[in-house]
């Protein structure tokens, strides 16, 4: 089947990446083909989960027009600049531009080792594969910018973590593109203004083509990130893991390591396995994101001007972050209250309730989606918390149009859990996939109650609660 490639990444200079082929793998096994994606870029899902389609997607197969690279990029992680990362496990096979859509990377993750692996396998194993294939899709289910899932094969080798053999799988991933913050850190890094220049133009050719300077592109960046964060807020998600390298400019969430839904809501939680200070909890991601966004600027800053005049220009973008994060904070959380255009006024009203949800231990997707089933008061240890603040609420909704409708279109009823996950993970490592496909098909229609799914929608039992996530 030929596939619609077209690789503008592939045309930049050579020292952008590395060329290479997928390391082929032993045994190719058919997991998962999503349907709806493939139906978007064109593709046909039948011969994607067929053999040929399982072995490009193991890295099998290389099809025809694809040009694989492995990207070179820079990062700094937990706050340390690391002036050489790169795809050390990742393949970019080329860009799909479907006849009606936009041009979209197709990337293998866990395609084998390549010259950014540095010390490691070029390998990823099952759990964080099924992980990111579900969390990923559900992200994009609630409406939050995101890379996709397309597949994902088992390789039929097996993966060597903390001292466990782990069934080996690949990860067939789709993003409007791979260009991160550390991209341009990794060219700033080694004063390469030429590559600098070439990168501001093809990252606004692709992302945001009404720019035209690096300052434009900066300030696009910067709402497209503001945005981004308002969301996963709304929704209790927590990255973990928010080096400038798994920071998109396209302004998709992408890299799904040790994420986490939050259960019960507390602003200062952390699940990351790796975050042992806090640096990526709950609260802390808007602020991070703009640190992202500074880094993202001192690279750009050749480009934008000469000397004081550039860091000012691109200081006054950058302030330009939190007004239009709180703008998109407010609205997403006014509209999780009933309020279809929540003004500054109504903040307090919002923050109150989250106050008193951290400490009542309330769930967090459960409290929203109950405001509007009469079934918020019982997620609370003590009902009286939710019960005082109630009044208002109800008070400020009476002047609203069809809150109902705004709350239920706000609200997901199921979010991936992540006992569910684990548990998910945990079937499919002995050979059981059916919850991976249920949690899948739960997770598509996230605003949908359906009685079924009651397990998926409930929070996690005492001895279910999951405190840490791994990538
Ligand atoms: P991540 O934490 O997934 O954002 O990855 C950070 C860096 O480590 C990137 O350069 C990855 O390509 C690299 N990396 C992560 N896991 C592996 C692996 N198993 N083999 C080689 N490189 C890896
Ligand atoms: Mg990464
Ligand atoms: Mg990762």
């Amino acid at each position: 089947m030929p596939l619609p490639f077209d690789n503008s990444y592939a045309r930049l200079p050579a020292r952008f990446f590395a060329a290479l082929p997928p390391t082929p793998v032993a045994r190719p096994g058919a997991i998962a083909v999503n349907h709806a994606l493939a139906a978007q870029l064109g593709l046909d899902a039948d011969w994607l989960a067929g053999p040929e389609g399982t072995a490009m997607l193991a890295g099998n197969l290389v099809p025809e027009g694809a040009e694989p690279i492995a990207q070179a990029y820079a990062g700094h992680q937990f706050g340390g600049f690391v002036p050489q990362l790169g795809d050390g496990r990742a393949i970019l096979l080329g860009e799909l531009v479907p006849p009606a859509g936009t041009r979209a990377d197709l990337v293998l993750k866990g395609a084998g080792r390549t010259p950014f692996s540095r010390g490691g396998d070029g390998r990823a194993w099952l759990g964080p594969v099924l992980r990111e294939y579900v969390v990923s899709e559900a992200m994009a289910a609630l409406g939050v910018p995101t890379t996709r899932a397309l597949g994902c094969v088992l390789t039929g080798e097996t993966v060597y973590r903390d001292g466990v053999h782990k069934p080996g799988a690949v990860l067939a991933r789709v993003a409007s593109s791979h260009i991160r913050v550390g991209t341009f850190e990794y060219f700033a890094a080694r004063a390469d203004e030429e590559a600098l220049a070439k990168l501001c133009d093809h990252t606004i050719s692709r992302h945001y083509p009404e720019d035209d300077t690096a300052l434009d592109l900066l300030a696009s960046v910067t709402a497209a990130q503001a945005r981004l964060i308002a969301a996963w807020m709304s929704f209790g998600f927590i990255h973990g893991v928010m080096n400038t390298d798994n920071c998109a400019l396209s302004g998709e969430t992408i890299d799904y390591g040790p994420c986490a839904f939050m259960d019960a809501y507390h602003p200062k939680k952390v699940f990351s396995s790796i975050d042992a200070r806090g640096r990526y909890g709950y609260a802390n991601q808007p602020q991070i994101a703009l640190w992202n966004l500074a880094q993202l600027g001192s690279c750009l800053l050749p480009l934008i001007g000469a000397g004081e005049q550039a860091v000012s220009e691109a200081q006054t973008v950058l302030d330009g972050f939190a007004p239009a994060y709180q703008e998109a904070w407010l609205a997403r959380m006014g509209r999780k209250i009933g309020l279809a255009a929540a003004t500054p006024e109504d903040r307090p009203l919002i923050e109150a309730l989250l106050n008193r949800m951290a400490s009542e231990g309330a769930d967090f997707t459960r409290t929203f989606r109950g405001l509007s089933t009469g079934t918020a008061a019982q997620e609370f240890t003590d009902p009286q918390a939710f019960e005082t603040w109630a009044p208002e609420w109800r008070a400020r909704i009476a002047r609203e149009h069809d809150p109902e409708a705004v709350m239920a279109a706000a609200n997901p009823v199921r979010i991936p859990r992540n006992h569910r996950i684990e548990e998910m993970i945990a079937a499919a490592v002995a050979g059981d996939y059916a919850p991976f496909h249920r949690l899948h098909a739960a997770l598509a229609a996230p605003f949908t109650p359906v009685e079924s799914f009651a397990d998926l929608e409930a929070a996690p039992r005492p001895e279910e609660r999951v405190a840490r996530t791994f990538c």
